[in-house]
């Protein structure tokens, strides 16, 4: 815990979160403790620069430059992701994964124990336990039959207490995008923060909300490293949102919440994204020539169409399929318990060598 003595009260540098509300619509949403929260002050928030001597944070004068706090809002490399997506870094919070971001996000708007968000389902299970931890109601909709969006009933489930609506696009598990046009409905029908979660949008990059960011101040787009970046070990998430919701992310998030190394090795990374690109490619390639296989094995009931890395696939006995899979050191995901997705397994797609392995094992059991 930082000491509260450190703490600078009036914080000059951290813009108030509700100047520019627009339609008063932050006021309404945010719990009113978020708004009056006067934010931790670091030393790196009253004074930063490279050009200084720093006796002011009780750092190691040794060591550089790991004695030193990293920089809280990571400027240089929300300048290059900005650049990359086509936004401005007042546009972006980064996060401990985008995880953070969820959890942030449910203590910015969530009152405990009274306010309540909606979410499809099957999705992520992190909204749940996001929820779970911050006392939270989850009104869960079932997407259709055919994996695509309930917009009335997600509608006509939120209450005058329902502060966000969870969307994942594409799903995870599902594997799909939803279709523009019906999340847009969900973004003009309410009137709460909706979260898009495309943490596979790399995989189909061309169904992205990023260009109805700026129509929407109620809209909240995550994205991550951790997928087609291929650096889930660093953990670095991104929010996209109007600049009043993201100045209130960074108001409560923790001071220093990415650290130096993941900078640096995100700003590395950013500098090659070819490789990114290169990356996708063959795993996209991957998925059609894996799905191609799966069709020919009679283990393989169905396999739904997918816009992400992973394929979701039917077999008559998945526990089976999954512990015989294990045995042989092949572990993919049972999904088989799963609202809509009886008799469902989820694999995640690999490199040509280990999705040959997987084709030739299930062949065996066949
Ligand atoms: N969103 C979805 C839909 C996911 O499937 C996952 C990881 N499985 C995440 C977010 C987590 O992303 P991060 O690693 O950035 O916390």
């Amino acid at each position: 815990m930082k000491n509260q003595k450190d703490s600078k009260q009036n914080n000059v540098n951290r813009p108030s979160p509700l100047r520019g509300d627009r339609g008063g619509l932050l006021s309404r949403l945010l719990r009113p403790n978020i708004v009056s929260l006067k934010p931790y002050s670091s030393a790196r928030d009253e004074f930063s620069g490279a050009d200084a001597m720093f006796f002011d944070a009780n750092e190691n004068p040794f060591n550089a430059p790991y004695n030193r706090y990293p920089d809280p809002y990571q400027s240089e490399l929300k300048k290059k992701i900005g650049e990359i997506k086509g936004v401005a870094p007042e546009n972006i919070f980064l996060g401990n994964g985008s995880d953070e971001a969820i959890d942030l996000l449910f203590r910015a708007f969530c009152i405990p124990g009274k306010d309540n968000v909606v979410s499809i389902d099957p999705t992520y299970g992190m909204y749940q336990v996001a929820a779970d931890i911050n006392d939270v109601e989850v009104r869960k909709v079932l997407l259709k039959q055919d994996f695509e969006l309930d917009v009335p009933g997600l509608l006509n489930t939120a209450d005058e207490n329902t502060k966000m609506i969870f969307i994942c696009s594409p799903n995870n598990p599902t594997a799909n995008v939803f279709r523009e046009e019906d999340m847009l409905k969900v973004i003009s029908g309410f009137d709460g923060i909706v979260v898009v979660d495309e943490a596979y949008i790399d995989f189909a990059p061309e169904k992205t909300l990023m260009h109805k960011l700026a129509d929407h101040p109620n809209l909240v787009i995550l994205q991550t490293f951790s997928k087609a970046w291929g650096v889930a070990a660093i953990r670095l998430g991104m929010a996209f949102a109007s600049k009043e919701i993201i100045d209130v992310l960074s108001k409560i998030k923790y001071p220093y919440n990415v650290n130096l190394l993941t900078q640096e090795k995100a700003l590395e990374f950013l500098e090659n994204a070819q490789q990114k690109d290169d990356w996708v490619s063959v795993i996209l390639r991957e998925k059609e020539r894996l799905k191609k296989a799966l069709q020919q094995n009679p283990l393989i009931k169905k396999i739904y169409p997918s816009d992400a890395n992973f394929l979701l696939v039917v077999v008559d006995e998945p526990q089976k399929i999954y512990d015989l899979l294990v045995q042989k050191k092949l572990i993919i995901r049972d999904r088989s318990k799963v609202a809509m997705c009886e008799g469902c397994l989820r694999i995640t797609i690999g490199t040509p060598e280990e999705n040959d392995k997987l084709i030739e094992t299930l062949k065996e059991l066949s």
